[in-house]
């Protein structure tokens, strides 16, 4: 889902992940520091920022844990400037789960900061509160400033906007009265119209808010669609979603050939296939719009087709097939019939026809039953 991000190390099944982008946080928040007091505070601002970030893996690992409880593995957890992102495999649909999931990353906060606050508290130092430029070399200064930071956490992500911690909680608790689907339409416009107020608060204040507020809108939006799409798919084979009414080209054919489709048809995209009726791969309008350019008409498509292409036989769940073009970003999946012959196919743009016919079904029932 994040591109631009190293695998730093594992922890059992889940891989620990940093986001370059981090990198230029840590560079920026050294070089902020240095600017103004000096190598010494910047050494300090670059520890701040990396035990802050520890304290954020540990957040995640929180939910990874109780999610764990339920048989959800985490496949990856990525550590981003504006904080973690656990993916699990799945999120728990019994709202109770959901709820013991979403709050278990900031337990883990509370947890870290009553620890914190204890050594504090024990080693005689008040702790009180300093900019982060200020913190001098004593480590209790460091430690009261994560214990504040960590509480920080756990207040922030617990603000009800959806995918935030809070917001999962919301959802929880409003699908126990409306069912997944509605609770997760309205979560994730309660989340989006929070990422407003954010971006508010990120104009007149902090303004990495701004950025926060982006990616919870994104991902409100995200999340909606997937259990939309999740719902749709659910109990439904390949065949009922596949294109079925398409032109195709033949081994034999050419650039010219495809353009000639291109015009006369609405694809984008065409399969080729052979006198055997086996999908041999697909051509897309872009490589045969390159290719027209580069190589000319008379260029044959197998040479700028794709020739690996999944393909799923016509009564594979709907469900399984569409987390799989997600996950590996398929735009494209045969379908075929028991025979392996090529009988239709599947795109992100059909599945999403698939969720608007679903979506005006559900809605026409609601108005027939006089909701
Ligand atoms: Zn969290």
């Amino acid at each position: 889902m994040l591109g631009g991000s190293i695998g730093l190390f594992r922890i059992g099944k889940t891989e620990i992940r940093l986001h370059a982008t981090f990198l230029l946080l840590l560079a920026w928040i050294g070089a902020l520091h240095w600017m103004r007091n000096g190598p010494q505070a910047a050494l300090t601002g670059v520890v701040f920022i990396s035990l802050l970030f520890a304290c954020v893996l540990l957040h995640e690992l929180g939910h990874a844990m109780a999610a764990r409880r339920y048989g959800i593995e985490t496949r990856d957890i990525t550590l981003l400037p504006i904080g973690g992102v656990a993916s699990l495999d799945q999120m728990p649909e019994k709202p109770s789960q959901e709820i013991v999931v979403a709050l278990a990353g900031p337990a883990v906060n509370v947890v870290i900061a009553a620890v914190l606050y204890g050594v504090l508290w024990l080693s005689g130092d008040v702790p009180k509160a300093q900019p982060l430029a200020e913190i001098g070399q004593a480590p209790t200064g460091l430690l009261a400033q994560l214990a504040m930071a960590n509480v920080a956490l756990a207040v922030f992500n617990l603000i009800p906007a959806f995918p935030m911690d809070g917001g999962r909680v919301l959802r929880a608790l409003l699908a126990t009265q409306v069912g997944h689907v509605r609770a997760t339409e309205v979560a994730a416009t309660i989340g989006q119209a929070l990422a407003g107020v954010l971006v508010l608060l990120g104009l007149f204040g902090n303004p990495l808010l701004i950025l926060i507020a982006v990616f919870v809108f994104l991902a409100a939006t995200s999340e909606a669609g997937f259990v939309q799409a999740r719902e749709a798919t659910r109990g439904r084979m390949a065949s009922h979603a596949a294109i079925e009414v398409f032109s195709t080209l033949g081994p034999a054919s050419s650039v010219s050939d495809g353009a000639d489709l291109l015009l006369r048809t609405t694809q984008h995209e065409f399969p080729v296939v052979d006198g055997a009726r086996r999908l041999r791969g697909v051509v897309t309008r872009e490589a045969i719009i390159n290719a027209l350019q580069d190589k000319g008409d008379a260029t044959p498509v197998l040479d700028i087709m794709e020739a690996d292409v999944p393909t799923v036989p016509a009564n594979a769940s709907l469900d399984v097939v569409f987390k799989r073009m997600q996950e590996e970003g398929r735009r494209f999946v045969g379908v075929t019939d028991r025979d392996g012959a090529f009988v239709g196919y599947l795109t992100p743009e059909n599945i999403s026809e698939l969720i608007m016919v679903r979506r005006a079904r559900t809605l026409h029932e609601q108005m027939a039953a006089g909701r």
